[in-house]
């Protein structure tokens, strides 16, 4: 029933003052009260996880099998155990590995969200403060602006033309207009509860002052069951693919060693031996990691964009960015440094500053700006502002581009605009003359790449309507805001990349284009459109003509959306930013929303995949990169483990067709789809990107991830391998005369080929093009791999686990130089490709 006190009885309720809490008293409440959030679902516990992965159908008849033979030994005498433990060992040791994977994705995921973690306004200590959501506690006063997410329950002390979006709690669309009175009526339904703002709900309009009354489970949107946000992330488009591919893939494993296993049965192979190879290889065969090898690349991919500064909220957007084709920006702040400071100025000196002091919130860099440049012409804004209080007020908007203050006079009030030269000078009454002379100079200042604001103000007897007309021009003060460094730059880059980049604006003409100019974005006038012609264009025009723009200026939040689907439609995808609660319809339209991180409001960060926390448009490019570099190293990592698996396939269906005993034993198989099939995909996965991916076209977002030849790739890399296998054994049976050495051999090839293949899958360029950085992740893997093959040869105890025989240097030649076959083959082939380009280039 808190809408029935007054603001000052809930206060006092509440214990607390409009100075807001102390802070040591506002920690005492936290530890009271709770948490400010609701209570999400049971973690998974370690355990559950092992036995999930351990449940896996194949593991298990892995299990059974392995059962069998100890029953087999059991009941025969022959044999012994060590291959059923060796199996379970190796099983075991799998799912650890699976189980650290998944919790590294999920951990990383949590550090994800811990970094999006929504912020609100404070006072404490009678101090305006920033704190996380979570921190805020009953008592805790509470300010609100435009965009805001309300981040508790709480009864308003103030409220200044505030409105509502509560349709996330009531589900009714529309504002809803918010009042500070006192409601008599005892039981009103929330939704009519005009003094109070809900938790989850957003401000609309306008700002407020509120006492936080409720947090956290029992805040309105708190208790409605079922509203508890999920915590789980949805997978991204390519997870989704890549989990189909793999069970396909998988059931294609599985048919194969079937016919394998009736095949060798055919050729009066011991049944029992052929069981368990088969399933080994059907386990080691079976693409299962690869959907959890994805996520962790995802994932780390998303930390390394983090610590650049482009924060994803949403996952899929990895994926999208690297597909990118169009970046449509804001001017202010993202190209610009949003650094203003008032250069010159025209007109009434004093009374511009008078003004711009007065009509002020501090907020944003250009009233910023303003306010400095008022102080350091001498003017004190707060007794400006204590002697003329502020009565009434229209805020700004960038709809609008104008805001009006009212303050209080000895005589009667005085109304003062200040907004865009353009919108606010016909608000005057002035001669013609005076009008061309105000205009004129403007546009002087505008093609500077200056932001121009006009101010203007009157005297009224009386509050109430009609602020904005028949006022008398006060002058006007143009800031300079050069753009960021390395802007041009990115530009640059972009064009190189196939994406093109073009600018939306609230700000003039003549400022857009400046500014355009400098950071390479348009060259002349042409390709310059203003948000009024885009009124008066159909959407079909629009969608033919978008191309010729690059600059669109005076534009309101609206027309972004617009201008997204016009991209849209001709097949872009489209990156666009932005900061305004008008913003986010356009922010969740487009491909990839970026909001701004620092001037951005909540509710554009709610809608966007992507936040810039320096809010700076090079940041953008970053990602894209990222992105289109995770992209490939996932395409990279999939190649090498399906290309590994058909050579394993391939070996040993060969062997068993041509009437052989299989060549490799299930212990063998498992050991390579423990130990070199794995450490090389992690590795491949954070192989640092070509230079060069910068200098290619776009990932087209339709096409599959093994499109542009991969397939065939990964079908022609598997056979080789397995032809070398195969060749390594009969080598080994039939040159150097024994069927346990061509074993040996081949499993040595087959491993280490593996190894030298994922050198050649590491860059479609040479390992010695300038293109190319090394990889000392994946050098580590092939290190570490290889002295673990080398040790299952080397010690006797390992031989005789392994089933291998010993191989003296020859052999060893004989294995080394097969096994580099892969990286050899690779190497012609990426060079008679370079030739052929270069022969091209010529011609
Ligand atoms: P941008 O795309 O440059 O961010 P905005 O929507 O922020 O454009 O601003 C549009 C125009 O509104 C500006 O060119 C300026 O003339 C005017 N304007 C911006 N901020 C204010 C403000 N605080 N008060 C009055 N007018 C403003
Ligand atoms: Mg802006």
């Amino acid at each position: 029933m808190w809408h029935m006190g007054s603001p000052e009885t809930v206060m006092e309720k509440l214990n607390t003052t409009p100075q807001g809490l102390a802070g040591k008293e506002a920690e005492t409440r936290l530890t009271q009260m709770g948490e400010n959030r609701f209570e999400e679902k049971q973690k998974k516990s370690v355990i559950g996880a092992f036995f999930k992965q351990m449940s896996d159908s194949m593991v298990l008849i892995l299990l059974a099998s392995a059962l069998v033979s100890v029953a087999a030994t059991i009941f025969s005498g022959e044999g012994d155990y060590l291959d059923a433990i060796i199996i379970l060992a190796i099983v075991c040791f799998n799912a650890v590995m699976g189980v650290i994977q998944e919790f590294k994705a999920e951990h990383a995921l949590e550090a994800l969200k811990k970094l999006n973690s929504p912020t609100a306004t404070v006072i404490r200590d009678g101090k305006e403060k920033v704190v996380d959501t979570i921190k805020i506690v009953p008592g805790d006063i509470i300010l609100l602006g435009s965009g805001d997410f309300v981040p508790a329950d709480a009864r308003l002390i103030e409220a200044v033309r505030l409105t509502a979006d509560e349709s996330a709690l009531t589900g009714e669309t529309g504002e809803v207009k918010k009042k500070a009175e006192t409601i008599a009526d005892k039981n009103i339904p929330v939704a009519e509860a005009h003094n109070m703002v809900w938790a989850h709900t957003v401000v609309s309009g306008g700002r407020g002052k509120a006492v936080v009354v409720e947090t956290g489970m029992n805040t309105q949107t708190g208790k409605v069951a079922g509203m508890i946000m999920s915590s789980q992330s949805p997978e991204t488009p390519l997870q989704v693919r890549l989990k189909k591919t793999g069970k396909v893939l998988g059931l294609a494993a599985v048919t194969i060693c079937g016919v394998i296993f009736f095949m060798g049965i055919l050729r009066r192979q011991p049944p029992l031996e052929m069981f368990m190879t088969s399933v080994s290889l059907a386990v080691a065969a079976i693409p299962e990691g690869l959907p959890a090898i994805v996520t962790v690349m995802l994932a780390i991919g998303v930390q390394k964009m983090a610590r650049k500064n482009a924060v994803i909220r949403k996952l899929p957007a990895v994926e999208t960015l690297g597909s990118a084709t169009v970046i449509c920006t804001d001017k202010t702040g993202t190209l610009t440094r949003n650094e203003m400071t008032v250069t010159d100025t025209f007109g009434d000196r004093k009374r511009l500053f008078e003004c711009v002091a007065l009509c002020n919130d501090r907020k944003g860099a250009t009233e910023k700006a303003l306010y400095l440049a008022a102080e350091k012409e001498g003017f004190s804004v707060n007794r400006l502002n204590e002697r003329y209080k502020r009565v009434d007020e229209i805020p700004f908007s960038s709809s609008r581009k104008l805001m009006t203050t009212v303050h209080k006079t000895e005589k009667g009030y005085l109304v003062i605009s200040k907004g865009a030269p353009d919108v606010l000078v016909p608000l005057c009454s002035i001669s013609d003359i005076k009008r061309g002379e105000i205009l004129k100079k403007n546009r002087e200042m505008a093609s500077q790449g200056k932001r121009v604001i006009a101010a203007a103000y009157k005297e009224v007897g009386v509050l109430g309507s009609n602020y904005e007309e028949n006022l008398i021009f006060a002058g006007l003060a143009a800031m300079s805001d050069p753009p960021r460094d390395g802007v041009d730059r990115a530009v640059l880059n972009c064009k190189s990349a196939g994406i093109k980049v073009v600018m939306i604006t609230g700000d003039q003409k003549d400022t857009a284009v400046a500014i355009a100019r400098e950071t390479g974005i348009c060259r002349g006038e042409a390709g310059v459109i203003s948000g009024r012609e885009l009124d008066g264009m159909t959407d079909e025009n629009l969608e033919k003509e978008i191309d010729n723009y690059r600059v669109f200026y005076r534009v309101t939040p609206e027309h972004k959306m617009r201008i997204v689907r016009a991209f849209q439609r001709k097949g872009e995808v489209v990156a666009m930013t932005g900061d305004g609660v008008n913003d986010a319809p356009a922010l969740k339209y487009a491909d990839i929303g970026c909001a701004m991180g620092k001037s951005g409001t909540d509710v554009a960060k709610g809608a966007a995949d992507m936040v810039l926390s320096d809010d700076n448009f090079t940041t953008i490019t970053e990602a894209i990169k990222q992105g289109r570099g995770i992209y490939s190293n996932i395409r990279k990592a999939v190649r090498f483990l399906l290309s590994s698996n058909i050579g394993e396939i391939f070996t040993i269906f060969t062997a068993i067709f041509f009437g052989r005993e299989s060549p490799l034993s299930a212990i063998q198989l498992l050991w390579m789809n423990l130990v070199t099939d794995s450490l090389p995909a992690v590795a491949l996965g954070l192989q640092p990107h070509d230079r060069d991916i910068m200098h290619k076209k776009p990932i087209n977002k339709n096409r599959s991830i093994f499109a542009d030849g991969l397939g065939f790739k990964i079908f022609l890399e598997g056979i080789i391998i397995g032809i070398i296998s195969t060749i390594a054994y009969i080598v080994g049976k039939n040159i150097f005369g024994s069927i346990e050495l061509g074993k040996t051999m081949c499993f040595c090839t087959l491993s280490m080929s593996q190894l030298f293949h994922a050198f050649a899958v590491e860059s479609e360029h040479s390992l010695f093009s300038k293109y190319v950085k090394t990889n000392k992740y994946m050098m580590f893997a092939f290190a570490v791999c290889m002295l673990m093959q080398i040790s299952v040869i080397a010690f006797p105890v390992m031989r005789n686990i392994f089933k291998t025989c010993e191989m003296n240097k020859t052999h060893w030649m004989v294995v080394l130089i097969l096994s580099s076959m892969p990286l050899v083959i690779s190497e012609i082939e990426k060079l008679s490709v370079g030739v052929k380009k270069k022969v091209k280039e010529r011609a």
